[in-house]
């Protein structure tokens, strides 16, 4: 029988609508050239299939701790940061004490929490979409959570909370997950509290900087918690392909990843600017390679009439606070150019 804890849960969604252009899952715009083709067929064509993969995968740690500036023992690998959510929900304290997380945010917290039968405390953001702090304060103080995760950038609204108040709310023995799933848009980090304290965990992922197909998220921490939390890992979650691709991608092709991350900041501002032009449009600011905006018309006929301009963003009206809200991710330049036009068509045809 299915436990009522797992009946009452509701699977992760995705924006599957096919459109030309997609614009709706924080993902990186790269096209890899010939040669970087040509390599990973190499690479993939010896892999020997019919044995498992190093359960460590020890190489590409090493790269991985190299490209990230920390050691090996301080890396955790997923399948994907998701799956490190949840052994951090499986670890972190007794599964009788709660998880708490501002909303609206990054789903996967609360999933993982209620699949364990561990309680889930919300706090909604500010109106500016930093935390509430004296909401935190006070929760905290009557149900003692264990474990606090923080998306920072906080998917979906895009803006790092106040570093003064992650702060604080730890200081209530609260055991925190910084999710820098976005890091590499934003630049703001807590990687040294990480290493030195063991109260406080960042989470990575190559999913945003190319390579989401590849299913590689990194948890970083003081190697003993690093230790601790590697014994709950599936013994061969990163796959054979994803080791060696995701391997010399980060030895032989950053540069291509740099470039590609720096294009889309610059496409943020650019296309923010050109968006704030356009009248009874807003947005909202943004640390990450995806943002919100909001128009004077309901946001899912926004989103239904982008759709018929063959341009996928993602809706979250729905989400607390977030009323009359999309959420486009940053694409390559004619991709972005082709949202603006094609937002500018539907707010004339909606006129
Ligand atoms: N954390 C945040 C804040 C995210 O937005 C996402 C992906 N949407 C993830 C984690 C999961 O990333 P991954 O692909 O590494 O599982």
């Amino acid at each position: 029988m299915i436990s009522k804890r797992i009946r009452e849960l509701s699977a992760y969604k995705t924006e599957t609508t096919p459109c030309k252009v997609k614009l709706s899952s924080n993902e990186l715009p790269i096209r890899f050239p010939e040669e970087v083709k040509k390599r990973i067929k190499e690479v993939v064509s010896s892999i020997p299939f019919n044995r498992y993969p190093d359960p460590q995968a020890t190489e590409l740690k090493e790269i991985i701790a190299l490209r990230f500036g920390v050691h090996p023992e301080n890396v955790v690998l997923g399948n994907g940061s998701d799956e490190l959510i949840q052994y951090l929900s499986i670890s972190i304290g007794e599964l009788n004490k709660g998880v708490i997380y501002p909303i609206p945010t990054f789903p996967m917290y609360g999933i993982c929490a209620s699949a364990l039968g561990r309680e889930k405390i919300e706090v909604p953001l500010q109106e500016d979409f930093d935390l509430d702090l004296e909401e935190f304060l006070s929760v905290i103080k009557e149900k003692a959570p264990a474990i606090a995760f923080f998306s920072y950038p906080n998917n979906p609204t895009g803006n790092c909370f106040s570093e003064e108040k992650i702060r604080r709310i730890r200081e209530e023995k609260v055991f925190s997950v910084l999710d820098e799933a976005y890091y590499h848009f934003s630049g703001k980090t807590f990687l040294k509290e990480a290493l030195s304290r063991e109260d406080t965990v960042v989470l990575r992922t190559l999913s945003k900087i190319g390579l989401a197909g590849l299913r590689v998220g990194i948890l970083i921490a003081k190697e003993e918690i690093a230790r601790e939390i590697n014994k709950v890992r599936l013994p061969f979650n990163i796959t054979y392909p994803s080791q060696v691709i995701a391997k010399v991608m980060l030895e032989e092709f950053y540069f291509l990843i740099e470039e590609h991350v720096s294009m889309v900041i610059r496409e943020r501002e650019r296309i923010m600017k050109e968006l704030s032009k356009l009248e009874g449009v807003k947005t909202y600011p943004s640390d990450a390679n995806f943002f919100l905006f909001s128009t004077a018309y309901p946001a899912d006929l926004v989103h239904k009439e982008l759709v018929k301009e063959e341009v996928l963003v993602r809706d979250v009206s729905y989400l607390p606070g977030l009323k009359g809200c999309l959420r486009v991710s940053l694409g390559f330049p004619e991709e972005n150019d082709a949202f603006l036009e094609a937002l500018q068509k539907v707010l004339k045809r909606l006129c």
